[in-house]
């Protein structure tokens, strides 16, 4: 019997929940291509950024990862820089591979604004693994530089994050929260550390309830970040930010995390794409164009009853379900189910011991809400570990 061979482009939430699925038929053939090696859990960035966690904790070995299938996943580390729809071949920056089923799951990027001076220069993005360790790296060094100077007369940090979204509160909630603790559990006298969130609208946290909004507002308060409402970032040099209103903020460093857009592949791939520049995919998750072509997560755009749904990780590892499904029935030649893909939940880390959250409706604060979100982080990557473990137990034996 002729083996199904599916290819998987990126190995982020979409993809690897995509490929554990489609491994349990041994029918499959599956290889995933990815330009890492590792996944990224970009949801736990804003702990690895403020010296909660090491790079190891928010990452996983794909080359483990997929070892540890039943020997019908291959990893591939290898850059994807086109497709071929009409012949069925991924073009790598080494080799093409054929493929029967292709599911598209190659994330977003950030979107660095062309008309903002200086900002791919001096700004830190969040959402590439290395950029990220930049920053951490850069906000370890100038804690140390302050401690290092410090006397009566310290120089404070000022920090500045452009984007008032979910990884821009979280993030500027970390790093005051761990500033704050570094400080006094070390008994350091110089402890000036200002943090200024850029918000483009009026309030944090643009379209979502008002109850997750007004409680993040209170705690990024209670942290002293100061918030900077209707303000866009206009010219960034490497001390200061410039901003819409015409004043000039002194900065240390500056965290872009204004936003994401499509990413160069998805712009090479001849496949209909909306005024956004994302791929369309119908009810099914199959892309306009080609019935055994799937797209998924944050390079796509989900909707439900008309609204479009915010890209997470959640809504990414729902499509992985609808689109491993959907493969299975055209390998079948049933008829394909249509996604009811809703958000569950969303939550908010606020910095250490506080998160805000919905989840299935019903809002929580407060200590509960943060268990709550360690405890879906630690799911996660239990269920990772565990695959990349056996992976590695296959490849060196007997070494654990
Ligand atoms: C700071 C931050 C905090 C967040 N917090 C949350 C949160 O709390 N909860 C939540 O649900 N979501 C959160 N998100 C959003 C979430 O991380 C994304 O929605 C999610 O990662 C999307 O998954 P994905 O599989 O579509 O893409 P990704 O996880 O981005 O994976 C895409 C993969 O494709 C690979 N790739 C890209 N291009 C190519 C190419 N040309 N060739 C080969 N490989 C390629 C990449 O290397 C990557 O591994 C956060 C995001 C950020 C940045």
């Amino acid at each position: 019997m002729n083996k199904n061979k599916i290819i998987v482009i990126g190995g982020g939430y979409g993809g690897l929940r995509t490929v554990k699925k489609l491994a349990k038929n041994p029918q499959n053939e599956i290889i995933l291509l990815d330009k890492n090696s590792y996944h990224f859990a970009q949801t736990e960035v804003y702990d690895l950024i403020a010296n909660e966690e090491d790079f190891a904790q928010v990452s996983v070995d794909l080359f483990t990862f997929c070892s540890g299938f039943d020997g019908n996943v291959t990893f591939l580390k290898q850059y994807v820089n086109s497709v071929d729809f009409k012949n069925k071949k991924v073009i790598t920056s080494i080799q093409r591979y054929s493929y029967d089923y292709l599911v598209i799951a190659v994330g977003a990027r950030t979107r660095y604004l062309s008309n903002v001076i200086g900002l791919r220069e001096y700004a830190y993005g969040v959402k590439a693994l290395y950029r990220a360790m930049y920053f951490k790296q850069k906000f370890e060094m100038s804690l140390f530089n302050r401690v290092q100077e410090s006397g009566t007369n310290c120089k404070p940090i000022n920090i500045i994050v452009a984007g008032g979204g979910l990884s821009g509160v979280e993030i500027a909630a970390q790093m005051a929260s761990f500033s704050k603790e570094f400080y006094r559990k070390n008994n350091f006298i110089c402890r000036k550390l200002n943090i200024v969130l850029i918000n483009a609208h009026e309030h944090v946290l643009f379209g979502l309830d008002k109850y997750l909004v007004k409680k993040t507002e209170k705690r990024l308060k209670k942290l002293e970040i100061v918030i900077k409402s209707n303000q866009k970032v206009v010219e960034i040099t490497q001390s200061s930010v410039k901003l819409s209103s015409g004043k000039v903020l002194l900065m240390d460093f500056m965290i872009f995390a204004g936003g994401i857009e499509p990413n160069s592949l998805v712009h090479t791939l001849d496949l209909d794409k909306n005024e956004r520049g994302y791929i369309v995919s119908n009810s099914h998750l199959q892309t306009q164009n080609y019935s055994n072509v799937f797209a998924i997560g944050d390079c796509t755009t989900i909707y439900d009853n008309g609204k479009v749904l915010a890209p997470t990780a959640d809504i990414a590892e729902q499509m992985a379900d609808v689109c491993v499904k959907n493969i299975n029935r055209l390998i079948e030649t049933k008829p394909l189910i249509a996604h009811k893909i809703k958000s569950r939940g969303i939550l908010i880390a606020l910095g250490r011991d506080y998160a805000v959250a919905k989840i299935f409706g019903f809002y929580f604060s407060g200590y509960f809400a943060y268990i709550m979100k360690k405890l879906v982080e630690r799911v996660y990557e239990k269920s990772l570990d565990i695959q990349s473990g056996r992976g590695y137990k296959k490849i060196f034996c007997d070494e654990k």
